[in-house]
């Protein structure tokens, strides 16, 4: 037989349960007592009928909560192979993913939240080990025994310290929860469920029983000076009534043994189980691929495959990895609060796919139930494990892939790929997608370009540049730059001004650069992230082609898009260059005194609105905005959601091709926070957020001579421009 993983959760908490069972088999036979004075008898007051059912029952427990908990590691077993491998070269980010988490339970992230959950988490910790060394110095012969004296006060006080701090956080979480509506964030008030309650019950129970239990012991022993050091059970002692604090101790105590007793039995088969499967869901993180990269897929341009289905339509569809992240899965609602497809009224919500996908999970334990079901007049056979009984095809859509989910969720749980993955399926096996996003498609196939525009047009806009020199694909790159233009950049009329000012730029700074033109296609990002992998792998592998070809290493892009496909995907498909994006690019360039902005100014108020593909998907926050804050007299400001927590402008993941009907616009609503700011223009420094908010402000009323929206490329050769029409004004 194959050990599998499941196997090695039952026999540790089968060791577990023999381990506590046989420490109350040598309790029970030595009997050992400290002779020190300054000490606790352990179960003193405790008859031996309760003291064996407690070594009886918890044993037993323990193995009940392994089987539990085995039963969940046995779901994961049924997802497909994925390397999620410790090697030495990525132990070191696997260990800092794993401390992030852990140990700063993502303070940074969001620090209420943080701090709560570390007040409960680091003190259960501690009173796992008071609890434990307790048990140790029990097991131990008198003269081995070092629970006493000093030792013992510190101990004491130790104990209590972390007792106050697990009751302070939990009274926090539960208010958090269950408190007045101004107490609970958005995302708890709108899933909130039964389970909260009880584990909510059962943790405040442990605690709140352990002072109990602790108080009436010292009652019972007569108020001992030593125990003083337990700073809360003792001033509680001197509470209680002497005559019966013996009885009231044993019931404090059987109801902490209680409380628990259930704490092993929730602990598997609800949220709680977060404890253990977090801290290994962050530790696991995918490190084979940059975060920008979506999951790589067999060669289907080729054929290259055994697999009949393509992308996620049933359980045994998604990875193991991807099945773990469900049981991983805290349902605190960060990824909710920060998708702007929820935000904006959408059916999708990001904790939903994650916990739906692990409902069907446990639900369909068994894969061969395949219930009938009813689909309007025809009865259909849709298997249980199906994940579009559960989840809609619109929520899937409405996803603008701006990976805020991931970036935000405390437990590195990956849920874009989740839906990448179905849509895929959608896409691939069942031609299932929007019908508008079926002209982009044809335009990519047919046009090499969504916009459908002829190939031949492509070097169009720099017809009149005479610095811009056309390439043909297959001539050697003789340039050390491959200026890549992007769809959006040749065919787009505001972003065709982009790339003749980037090109301008590019002249002043003496960049060696040339062009594709109708040589370069499309990247395929948006077949990609509409789940056509056939059309991205098509456009990739001439690309591929054309740039191998040319001997082409070092490529510019003013596209996030581009940027991101050519620098992290094109890698699986063998394409490996360096790819730098014109932020950058313009920001090294002015850094090397090679572009001159001495002098150039903007006397203007500036907000420069996040790139989803240049900031979450590959880390780019500083550069854009270094380069507009070489220009003298701008006023830089931020909306409230910048950098990581920064808006998606509603285009990427091929919204861009698609209609949006439902709610109201994610490019209205972003547009608006960004004139919130008072200021008087917008940067952007992607072509789809372009685009996306100079529509967004123009719906809003605002007329471009009020706010102008435009690429940094443009701010940057605008003030440039001004600068020397005015030396050459005080010249003549
Ligand atoms: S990637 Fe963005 S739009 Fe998609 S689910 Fe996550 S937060 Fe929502
Ligand atoms: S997926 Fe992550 S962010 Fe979303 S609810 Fe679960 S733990 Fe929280």
């Amino acid at each position: 037989m194959r050990i599998k993983p499941h196997h090695i959760v039952v026999a540790l908490g089968v060791a577990i349960a023999l381990f506590t069972a046989a420490s109350g088999i040598v309790a029970g036979i030595t009997g050992f007592h400290s002779d020190s004075p300054i000490t606790r008898e352990v179960f003193g007051n405790i008859p031996a009928p309760l003291k064996a059912a407690f070594y009886t029952v918890i044993p037993i427990l323990l193995v009940y909560g392994a089987v539990l908990f085995a039963n969940r590691v046995k779901n994961w077993e049924r997802g497909r192979p994925d390397n999620r491998r410790t090697t030495p070269k990525n132990v070191h980010h696997r260990m800092a993913d794993f401390r992030a988490g852990v140990y700063m339970q993502t303070l940074l992230r969001e620090p209420g939240a943080g701090v709560m959950h570390s007040l409960i988490y680091f003190s259960f910790l501690v009173l796992l080990g008071v609890t434990t060394t307790l048990e140790v110095d029990h097991q131990l012969p008198d003269g081995a025994k070092f629970l006493h004296g000093d030792v013992y006060r510190a101990y004491s006080a130790v104990g209590d310290a972390a007792g106050a701090v697990f009751v302070i956080g939990m009274l926090w979480a539960i208010l958090r929860r269950f408190g007045p509506p101004a107490w609970r964030p958005y995302r708890i008030r709108i899933k909130t469920r039964p389970e909260h309650a009880v584990i909510g019950g059962v943790m405040l129970a442990i605690g709140v029983t352990g002072f109990g239990a602790e108080a009436f012991r010292i009652a019972a022993d007569g108020l001992p000076d030593h125990e003083r050091w337990s700073f809360i059970g003792y001033p509680l002692a001197t509470l209680v009534d002497g005559s019966a604090v013996h009885g009231w101790h044993q019931v404090w105590w059987v109801a902490h043994v209680v409380a628990f007793m259930a704490f092993l039995v929730i602990l598997p088969t609800t949220m709680l189980r977060h404890m253990f499967t977090s801290p290994l869901n962050m530790y696991l993180r995918h490190r084979d691929r940059p975060k920008g990269a979506m999951r790589p897929m067999p060669d289907l341009v080729e054929g290259d495959t055994e697999l009949e289905t393509f992308g996620a339509s049933v359980i045994e569809d998604f990875s193991w990895k991807q099945l773990l992240d469900t049981d991983a899965c805290t349902m605190c609602g960060r990824c909710t609060s920060v998708c702007p497809a929820h935000a904006t009224g959408k059916p999708l919500d990001p904790r939903e796919i994650v916990l739906k996908t692990g409902e069907i999970m446990a639900l369909t334990g068994s894969p061969a139930t395949s219930p009938p079901l009813s689909s309007g007049e025809a009865e259909v056979k849709v298997p249980a494990n199906w994940m579009f009984e559960r989840i809609s095809t619109e929520e899937l859509w409405a996803c603008t892939s701006c990976r805020a989910c991931d970036e935000v969720c405390p437990v590195n749980i990956e849920i874009l790929d989740k839906i990448l993955d179905m849509r895929r399926y959608l896409t691939l096996m069942e031609s299932d997608f929007p019908s508008e996003l079926g002209q982009a498609f044809r335009g990519m196939e047919n046009s090499s370009n969504p916009w459908s525009l002829s190939q031949t047009e492509r070097a169009d806009w720099a017809r009149d540049l005479d610095g811009v020199r056309v390439l043909s694909g297959g001539d050697p790159l003789d340039a050390e730059y491959l200026y890549w233009v992007g769809c959006a950049g040749s065919f787009d009329d505001k972003n065709k001004k982009v790339a003749r000012a980037m090109a301008q730029l590019m002249e002043r700074a003496g960049v060696d650069f040339a062009i594709l033109g109708p040589a370069e296609n499309c990247t395929g990002d948006s077949a990609r992230r509409s789940g056509n992998e056939y059309l991205f792998q098509m456009l990739a592998s001439a690309n591929i082609e054309t740039l191998n070809s040319m001997g082409v290493r070092k490529i510019v892009t003013q596209c996030p898009h581009c940027f991101n496909t050519l620098a992290n995907e094109y890698p699986q498909l063998g394409g490996h260059y360096e790819v730098i994006h014109h932020s950058q690019f313009l920001e090294a360039l002015v850094a090397e005194g090679r572009l001159d902005l001495e002098g150039a100014t903007l006397a203007e108020r500036v907000v420069y609105h996040d790139s989803c593909y240049l900031g979450r998907h590959n880390d780019v926050y500083l550069a854009p905005r270094r380069v507009l804050g070489s220009l003298g007299g701008i006023d830089l400001v931020e909306a409230p959601r910048n950098g990581t927590k920064g808006m998606c402008c509603g285009a990427g993941g091929a919204r861009m091709w698609m209609e949006e009907t439902i709610g109201t616009k994610v490019n209205d609503e972003r547009s608006r926070e960004l004139l919130d700011t008072g200021a008087s223009r917008i940067a952007t420094a992607c072509p789809f957020c372009y685009i996306m908010m100079d529509d967004g402000v123009r719906a809003a009323g605002v007329e471009d001579d009020e706010v102008q929206v435009a690429d940094i490329a443009l701010h940057v050769l605008e003030a440039v421009e001004a600068r020397d029409a005015s030396a050459a004004n005080s010249r003549s």
